[in-house]
């Protein structure tokens, strides 16, 4: 396996927290009460304590589709034609201005800082700021395997000693995990002392990712899961524009009860519907987007005061 050295160092067990041991193609936890056995597949660690997981390892060694399809490949050139042509119904309109403030502010920390990116199987909307830039080291992990995956990791367990990273970046995660506010504590967990995370999380947006669907928050909802972090800056990315097309389009789909006979409307949808979102430019920062954003943003830093819920209800920005 290719792993570097220093970051072997770095991994430990998801199960018990112990340091691993490399033998042959596996890794084995080091502590005797717990030896669980992880796999290494295509050099990308599977780390995953199912005892706190809705995934197995065999799901991984055995290629079952766990949130992205394996392969998102249209093979078929008419239809990727088709799907080219149809234009789309959301809009992100302030991620890669925040990610460009985040490396930013993370390049001020150190010259190499490493960041964690959970949800990292595929680069996400806008981050080519952060992805882009040579001083920053990029840890992608992700439940499923992608372009971009070097570690299969749960959040809610994130197989890291305690304090290694500057940043964790955790984009359109939060509303996919059972158990959002583990996950949040184990951002806190690895990041070192002021260590910054930036998150994307939906607020009104319909199921998506199927099964994989858990939460949403409110701005005030989500400023609370990051309660043991200061807040740099938050907000809508994606505003009440993009909100009502995707209001509309599942409208319409719950008409249909079959992929099948859904499918061919998308066309229809998106042509009477993706204009919506350009309303989002002007609306991104008005304080009424904070009751009615598609999705909201939080970039934070590690603080060792916690956020007390009576100072939570003074920050309410939207409009009473
Ligand atoms: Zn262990």
């Amino acid at each position: 396996m290719k792993l570097s050295e220093e970051i072997f160092k770095a991994l430990r067990c998801p199960k018990c927290m112990a340091i691993l041991k490399s033998e042959d193609a596996l890794l084995v936890c080091s502590n005797n009460d717990c030896k669980k056995i992880f796999p290494v597949i295509n050099n990308i660690p599977v780390l995953i304590n199912e005892e706190n997981s809705v995934f197995r390892i065999s799901d991984f060694t055995e290629m079952r589709e766990t949130y992205f399809k394996t392969t998102i490949v249209n093979k078929n050139p008419i239809k990727k034609a088709i799907v080219a042509f149809i234009p789309s119904i959301g809009k992100n309109i302030k991620a890669q201005e925040n990610y460009s403030n985040f490396a930013r502010k993370l390049l001020s920390y150190s010259s190499n800082p490493k960041v964690l990116i959970l949800g990292g199987s595929i680069i996400g909307e806008g981050m080519e700021p952060l992805i882009e830039n040579p001083s920053i080291i990029l840890y992608e992990s992700d439940i499923s395997f992608g372009p971009r995956t070097q570690f299969i990791l749960d959040s809610h367990n994130i197989p890291f000693t305690n304090e290694y990273f500057d940043g964790v970046v955790v984009q359109a995660v939060l509303e996919h995990v059972l158990d959002p506010f583990r996950c949040v504590q184990e951002i806190y967990r690895v990041l070192k002392k002021d260590g910054l995370v930036y998150a994307e999380t939906p607020f009104m947006q319909q199921v998506h990712g199927g099964r994989y669907d858990f939460h949403r928050f409110t701005h005030l909802g989500h400023r609370r899961l990051f309660r043991n972090f200061s807040e740099i800056e938050s907000g809508a990315v994606c505003g009440p524009g993009m909100a009502l097309a995707w209001s509309y389009k599942y409208f319409i789909k719950s008409f249909f009860s079959s992929k099948k006979t859904r499918i061919p409307l998308y066309p229809i949808i998106h042509l009477t519907s993706f204009f919506l979102k350009y309303f989002d430019y002007y609306l991104i920062n008005k304080p009424g987007t904070l009751d009615a954003a598609s999705a909201y943003y939080f970039c934070g830093q590690k603080s060792d005061f916690p956020l007390e819920d009576s100072e939570l209800l003074k920050l309410y920005k939207g409009i009473m």
